[in-house]
């Protein structure tokens, strides 16, 4: 079961194989920031970003492929998700493409901030940081 403390807010983290060291590194870069939220990542994001950032709540859930991105998207969809950072491979062909495609979907639908590369990933935190 997935418990959230009042007042606090909750981001998700994704990267596909390509750009985990992107993503390890930029959490790295932003780790004090990252620490003021209830993190989500996929599994093996999560594991990398873990490893790389030890003071930081992750909750890891499925890797990607076997169903971690539609378990964000479920969180998404519950409101239990209010921010996404998803660094997507632009190079390769992936076997769960549906379900990256159902992450952006739901992500714009549910209008939450929504990062996909490390530029935006930067402001959007940023911003947040602000509320
Ligand atoms: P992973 O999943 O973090 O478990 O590799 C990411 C993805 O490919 O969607």
């Amino acid at each position: 079961m997935i418990k959230k403390r009042m007042g606090e807010a909750t981001l998700a983290i994704v990267a596909h194989d390509q750009m985990k060291s992107r993503m390890r590194d930029w959490a790295k870069a932003h780790e004090k920031l990252l620490a003021r939220y209830r993190l989500f990542a996929t599994g093996t994001t999560g594991g990398i970003v873990g490893a790389a950032c030890p003071g930081l709540k992750i909750k890891r859930l499925k890797s990607g492929p076997l169903g971690g991105d539609q378990q964000i998207g479920a969180l998404i969809a519950e409101k239990k998700v209010e921010a996404l950072i998803f660094f997507i491979d632009p190079m390769t062909a992936l076997p769960h493409d549906v379900d990256v495609k159902a992450l952006i979907r739901l992500s714009i639908l549910y209008d939450i901030p929504f990062a996909c590369n490390e530029a935006t990933a930067s402001l959007l935190i940023a911003g947040m940081a602000k509320r």
